[in-house]
């Protein structure tokens, strides 16, 4: 097939046509998915080396899709974003974690934070601050047990406004972490700028710090930025113990990984709340 482009004839490739089709049967699902709350929050426990206790969880998002089994955020949050659905579904997850916090409040586990991840676009909503801040009052939750990750590529957007918002947020206790920190080469004249808690140092900078000594200079720099600006600090993606040790001796010492937890659905979550040495 052939159609007559804006530069004469151009070949119709049948393999963008059927990667359309894909799409669009996806975007489809996930809409349904939503509606059906296929879409559940797992949970990492974010760790202190001292008596490795449990400070935090981080909530992640996983789709239990009824054929494909189960599908990874990096495929899904992508398209929800591309196609507005991230509204929908940041909706839902947060609620979600808000009935999920309110139980294990109730069970008398409180000694945690927790850690929402949000898209951009949802701090772009006029309505930002108020759609965080509704399902958690509605539950009848402090918001200082709250912390939101957003990433750089935030930063470099509606500047002005997502701070205003972002302080707003913190002046009822939200903590704001900054994900994936030292991934983007703006960050450093943002933070100055930005009302952010925490800083949280890339999974990629964590993978071969053991092999590389470059790795470990950049985390021992932004060991050093944390220190400077009086963040809080925490790595991510720690998988063995030389790397726990080695990020202990650069001035890191709360973190998250396989080492210690893959993110778990709630009910086993709440087996290692009630006893942590399950870890
Ligand atoms: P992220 O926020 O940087 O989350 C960290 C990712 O690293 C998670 O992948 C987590 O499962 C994984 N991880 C944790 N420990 C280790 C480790 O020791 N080694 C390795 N290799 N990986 C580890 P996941 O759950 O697949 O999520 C991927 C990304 O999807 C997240 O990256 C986040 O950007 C996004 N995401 C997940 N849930 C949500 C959500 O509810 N909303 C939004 N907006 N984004 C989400
Ligand atoms: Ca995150
Ligand atoms: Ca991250
Ligand atoms: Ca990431």
């Amino acid at each position: 097939v052939k159609w007559r482009g804006k530069n004469g004839f151009q070949y119709y490739d049948p393999s963008m046509n059927s990667m359309f089709h894909k799409k669009l049967s996806l975007e489809n699902e996930l809409r349904r998915a939503i509606e059906k709350r296929q879409i559940v929050l797992y949970y990492q426990p974010k760790i202190h080396l001292d008596g490795h206790c449990v400070i935090g969880l981080e909530a992640l998002a996983r789709w239990h899709h009824p054929e494909l089994g189960l599908v990874s955020p990096l495929e899904f949050i992508p398209l929800a974003e591309e196609t507005g659905l991230i509204h929908a579904l940041g909706e839902m997850l947060l609620e979600e974690a808000c009935v999920q916090m309110r139980q294990w409040q109730d069970a008398g586990l409180n000694n945690f934070s927790l850690a929402i991840n949000i898209s951009p676009q949802l701090v772009e909503e006029d309505a930002f601050v108020s759609r965080i801040l509704t399902p958690i009052r509605h539950h009848q939750l402090s918001e200082d047990l709250f912390e939101i990750e957003i990433t750089e590529n935030l930063l470099m957007r509606d500047v002005e406004s997502s701070i205003s918002k972002l302080k707003e947020l913190g002046s009822h206790g939200i903590k704001i972490a900054l994900d994936d920190f030292g991934t983007c080469y703006s960050s450093l004249a943002y933070l100055r700028r930005f009302p952010i808690h925490s800083v949280k140092i890339d999974k990629s900078f964590v993978s071969d710090i053991s092999s590389t000594s470059e790795n470990a200079s950049i985390i021992s720099a932004i060991a050093g930025i944390a220190n400077g600006f009086k963040l809080d600090l925490i790595a991510e993606g720690v998988e063995t113990i030389p790397q726990m040790h080695t990020l202990q001796s650069l001035g890191c010492t709360k973190m998250q990984g396989f080492l210690f937890s893959k993110p778990l659905p709630a009910k086993e979550m709440t087996q290692v709340l009630h006893n942590p040495s399950l870890l």
